[in-house]
């Protein structure tokens, strides 16, 4: 990171991306003062001799000349953290480490390349990892240089310097979208838009905000934009002239896609790109292993038309879609005896993730539950239709199953209870399905935990039968 030789740089927050950051810093020149609340992440920082200083205290920003924080801080709701309060109050410029990033591209970082390497952003409600992780793939299929990062793989600051003509891909969360202070990718991908994190963002519209700042004047060449939600309709009217221009490519995994301009569309569990009104392109998804059901067709969709931009071939993406194993925790088949699928879904934390994985499968016995979320259960309900019965979980399991209504729901309340019942009443055909709907922090670290438990007991009790 250029631009602030010998300058005081506050680093708040100091996990992963905190420590590439302070490390980018650094290298450029920069002097990073860190702080965390947590003694031990701070030991960590003093250990690779970054200075440690309590930002928090009165006066603490008055040398430091911007504030570079970690996602996982509120930076406004439902608070800003006491040091970002104290930053915004004495006008100390917030920013974070994807801002840096980007600031330093502009300011001629890769200008050296006879190529110079490309971005691709990622962000939207659902799908963002797998289409990131599909994108990357299909690249390295293709038999480009690419490098995963942002929310996924490694810290944007972290990353090794680009081949020429290489891409970065980019996995960017609502949280850091709202942060950056510099956002150009040279090409934007929104997958889809439904309620999620509404606590930090005050509301839906706080939220879509955060999100629409990637496709911002003056932001990315080329946007692939999902345009199955009024907000993905909106902002690809935003961002192109008129219906003829190509910068922006829709995207639709519910229906075909016509005009003049670009479009790429899943239907029937067939791809097809059209552009200037022809088709160019048609794929057949159905038997692609690691991408099942209508919502990850979209984020093939999605990751196709982000790399269509790059200028590979249609052909080459197809071959590469089936050597995508799919990420953990996402729709991920984890064991089959007897007939029947046992599938980790864990990541389905939201309502809307949960019902896409619901209507992906037949004759599923259904592990739901957790942390709710704000916004009620009511488009489950609708998407339960092969659903034979919920075992349900988490802490307040009961008040959960309660508003499953019209579902079959046994209160389960804890992993092994769910799995041990599932396993031992599902029959040949039945998918056995983790989908909580739900956070997993009433019960468990995180998503990874929960959909490991989960794994783990399904193996268990397998071997034991
Ligand atoms: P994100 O990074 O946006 O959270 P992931 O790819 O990790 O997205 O998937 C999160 C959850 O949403 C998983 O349960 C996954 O099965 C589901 N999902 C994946 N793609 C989509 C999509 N396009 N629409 C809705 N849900 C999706």
């Amino acid at each position: 990171v250029t631009g602030f030789d010998g300058q005081n740089i506050g680093v708040l927050g100091l996990g992963r991306s905190g420590l590439a950051t302070a490390r980018a810093l650094r290298a450029g020149g920069a002097v990073p003062v860190c702080w965390d609340d947590n003694p031990a992440a701070r030991e960590a920082a003093e250990g690779e001799g970054f200075a440690c200083r309590d930002l928090s205290r009165p006066d603490a920003l008055d040398d430091i000349a911007r504030l570079v924080v970690s996602p996982g801080i509120p930076h406004l709701y439902p608070r800003p953290n006491p040091v970002i309060a104290l930053a915004y109050d004495a006008g100390v410029p917030v920013d974070n480490d994807i801002g840096l990033f980007f600031r330093s591209l502009a300011s001629g970082a890769w200008d050296d390349f006879d190529t110079p390497p490309r971005v691709i952003a990622v962000t939207g409600s659902n799908g963002k990892s797998t289409t990131s992780a599909l994108i990357h793939h299909l690249l390295l299929a293709a038999g480009r240089s690419a490098q995963l990062a942002g929310n996924i793989g490694r810290g944007v600051l972290d990353i090794d310097p680009p081949d020429d003509g290489g891409v970065v891909v980019l996995e960017l969360s609502s949280y850091q979208t709202d942060l950056a202070r510099a956002l150009t990718p040279d090409v934007a991908v929104f997958t889809n838009f439904s309620p999620d994190h509404l606590d930090r963002h005050a509301g839906l519209g706080g939220y879509f905000a955060a999100k629409r700042r990637l496709f911002a004047e003056g932001g990315p060449d080329r946007a692939v934009i999902g345009v199955d939600e009024p907000e993905g309709q909106y902002l690809a009217g935003q961002l192109s002239e008129g219906a003829a221009d190509d910068r922006v490519i829709r995207v639709s995994s519910a229906r075909k896609l016509s005009g003049p301009g670009w479009q790429v569309f899943a239907r029937k569990g067939f791809l097809s790109e059209w552009r200037k009104g022809k088709q160019v392109a048609s794929i057949d998804l159905r038997d692609v292993a690691g991408l099942p059901g209508a919502h990850n067709h979209q984020n093939a969709c999605a990751a196709y038309a982000a790399v269509r931009v790059l200028g590979i071939a249609p052909r080459v993406i197809e071959t590469a879609f089936h050597s995508f194993a799919g990420l953990p925790h996402r729709s991920q088949l984890v064991a089959e005896a007897h007939g029947v699928r046992y599938v980790n879904d864990s990541k389905a934390t939201n309502v809307d993730s949960a019902a896409k994985a619901l209507m992906a499968f037949p004759k599923i016995r259904w592990i739901c539950g957790g942390l709710e979320k704000e916004g009620g259960l009511d488009p489950l309900l609708e998407a339960a239709g092969s659903v034979i019965k919920a075992y349900v979980i988490g802490r307040e399991a009961a008040a959960f199953a309660v508003k499953l209504r019209g579902i079959e729901a046994e209160v389960c309340t804890d992993m092994a209870t769910a799995v041990a019942h599932a396993v031992a009443e599902a029959e040949a055909g039945d998918t056995v399905l983790l989908a909580p709907a739900a956070a997993s922090f009433d019960q468990y670290d995180s998503f990874e935990r929960r959909g490991e438990d989960f794994t783990a007991r399904v193996k268990a009790a397998l071997d034991q039968g």
